[in-house]
């Protein structure tokens, strides 16, 4: 009982009970996008990816255990063995790419992880050959985020097929590990940015092995891939900020406004330009067919323009071409049709095998080279290609010891130096001076660095 004083003065309205309110935990780590606003934002695989390292859990695994009974079953559901052929599509324009972002916001109440993938061009991009099959990675990125201590991750816009090369390092992106010669997946059960899924080896690189393949590019294929690579680039880092939507009638108004610009009307007059066939320019034209990522690259290349002038709106008075002719897909149409040459490229195949070329070419190279995709050589030969791949591999596993012994050694001279200046030669201070620091992740280094290490310390200084 309250004294009879405090109990007449006591007004129930003055202290209203509330509950006190606690942000909303997530289920799985709230893990900061990457590269968002930038050419590079990260994929969505990429991402759960770094979600399942940060749980200790294979992909595979927290897939099984958290997003199963948030993603529909019609697609495979969250099962990765079910949709191991098909993990491309995680960060494509469809249902399974919608749904894994629905299920991932949930659980890790991140928004915007949409721009992770490429459902907000879904009105305005055919899915068809959109994205590549296979994992495809810049070996300069991994290493240069590597070595200076950033995350590692992996950006939406090595997943686009029609991006061939980095922007930054204007290398090639590579698609076949250097260690087992296995391509991977875009998602595997044991998925990790700057790692092989297959055998779990380093993917990065700052040596100029894998560029040697580069060098089969012409000067036309150069130009056009930078082009690409910029292009679509900077159409994902706007991504999140253009307040648009985008509807499949603009292509098809944009285009009619170049015709019309330009040729006079004349839509047979603007295929030719294009060097592309008419009937097919004449249905984006009348809005009867989507035109492909690569087909819309190559109108905007030939009138450098932005990509998402085609998509949202062109000026006009800035129409012209720029580039009349151009080789590069005249090459690149015919092709697509080639018939397979089966004699040239056995006998190619058996001479890279008995060469004394050096390095000696991956598969990748060789496929290039020849210019007929991997997957289809392997078809018609796969004992050669293995043969091929081996050869390659031994190269590269030679002269990564050879790497190794070369560091070793400096790591021993640096040590010397530090102590005769009486410094600890902690690991931090030998990485500072090493040419290549990036090496000390592996353990035959660490190894020597101690054993050097404890000789050195156990003399005195002169
Ligand atoms: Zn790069
Ligand atoms: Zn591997």
């Amino acid at each position: 009982m309250f004294p009879l004083s405090l109990k007449n003065n006591f007004n129930s309205q003055d202290y209203t009970l509330e509950r006190t309110s606690f942000p909303h935990r997530s289920c799985l780590n709230h893990l900061e996008i990457q590269g968002i606003q930038t050419f590079y934002i990260e994929s969505l695989t990429g991402y759960l990816s770094r979600l399942s390292q940060s749980h200790n859990l294979p992909v595979g695994i927290l897939m099984e255990r958290e997003l199963a009974s948030l993603v529909g079953k019609q697609h495979g559901g969250a099962n990765l063995h079910k949709i191991s052929k098909f993990t491309d599509a995680l960060n494509g324009t469809g249902v399974m790419a919608s749904e894994l972002t629905d299920a991932l916001q949930q659980l890790t109440l991140k928004s915007n992880l949409k721009f992770l993938t490429l459902v907000p061009l879904a009105e305005v991009l055919p899915h068809n050959g959109l994205l590549r099959p296979d994992r495809a990675w810049c070996p300069a990125c991994y290493e240069a985020w590597q070595e200076q201590g950033q995350i590692i991750f992996d950006p939406l816009l090595w997943t686009l097929d029609c991006v061939k090369m980095c922007p930054y390092h204007q290398c090639q992106l590579v698609l076949e590990c250097p260690h087992c010669c296995q391509a991977n997946a875009p998602l595997a059960w044991r998925s990790r940015p700057g790692y092989c899924s297959r055998c779990d080896g380093w993917l990065g690189s700052s040596t100029t092995l894998e560029r040697e393949s580069d060098q089969a590019w012409s000067k036309d294929n150069w130009d056009w891939f930078t082009w690409t690579a910029n292009a679509v680039g900077e159409l994902l880092a706007e991504l999140p900020q253009l307040v648009v939507s985008f509807s499949r009638d603009n292509i098809s108004r944009n285009l009619r406004v170049i015709v019309d610009h330009l040729c006079e009307g004349n839509i047979a007059d603007f295929a030719r330009h294009l060097q592309m066939p008419k009937n097919t320019v004449w249905l984006w034209c009348k809005g009867r067919n989507l035109p492909k990522l690569n087909a819309l690259l190559r109108i905007c290349y030939c009138l450098q323009l932005p990509l998402k002038s085609l998509l949202v709106g062109l000026d006009e008075g800035k129409l012209s071409w720029s580039i009349q002719r151009d080789n590069q897909f005249q090459k690149s149409s015919r092709n697509e049709s080639k018939p397979f040459e089966s004699d040239r490229v056995r006998s190619y195949l058996e001479s890279i095998v008995s060469s004394e070329e050096l390095p000696p070419p991956s598969m990748e190279e060789v496929a290039r080279r020849l210019e007929y995709d991997r997957r289809t050589i392997y078809r018609h030969f796969r004992d050669l290609c293995q043969a091929v791949s081996l050869k390659y591999k031994r190269y590269r596993q030679e002269s990564h010891l050879d790497i190794v012994e070369q560091v070793c050694l400096e790591i021993e001279e640096i040590v010397n130096q530090l102590h005769t200046d009486g410094e600890y030669p902690s690991e931090m201070r030998v990485s500072e001076y090493l040419s290549k620091p990036g090496y000390l992740r592996y353990r035959k280094v660490r190894n020597r660095l101690e054993a050097i290490r404890n000789e050195v310390l156990s003399q005195p200084i002169d």
